[in-house]
């Protein structure tokens, strides 16, 4: 990521970055790399016709693989997700169960249990704060 595309990056809503690109009056932006897609446009792939939303979609499919893959694949410090996590969260991606996931990982189902109580709470957390952080900005932006 360059610098540019970070500002597009973390400028996105939550809503924009689940779906991997922002969309404006005229087109849509892939938010990983940048590549625009012209509304109006029709975009042909391997012979078929695509509108430039539906091209944008197969775009994250192809070139990002996925967008829970991507942001998974993330430095920790943007994240904040440790290597114990994202490996269970992938296996949760792939919609593995606890017993598939503790084979996978080599531990104990009730580890994975646990595991899956400590997201829960990182998310809970997550949410109030994002909830905290919209009301002050709210507030600033009043005065
Ligand atoms: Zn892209």
């Amino acid at each position: 990521m360059d610098k540019s595309n970070k500002e597009l990056f973390w400028d996105a809503t939550i809503e924009e970055v689940k779906k991997g690109y922002v969309e404006n009056d005229d087109s849509y932006k892939c938010i990983i790399c940048e590549e625009i897609f012209t509304k109006g446009r029709i975009y042909e792939i391997e012979s078929c016709l695509y509108d430039a939303k539906k091209t944008t979609e197969m775009h994250i499919k192809d070139k990002h693989s996925s967008v829970i893959e991507y942001l998974l694949g993330m430095n920790s410090s943007f994240t904040g997700i440790s290597d114990v996590q994202r490996e269970l969260l992938m296996l949760m991606a792939e919609g593995l169960c606890d017993k598939e996931m503790a084979s996978k990982l080599g531990v104990a189902q009730s580890t994975v249990r646990n595991h899956r109580y400590k997201l829960r709470e990182k998310e809970k957390q997550a949410r109030l704060f994002l909830a905290i952080m919209d009301l002050i900005s709210k507030d600033t932006k009043k005065k």
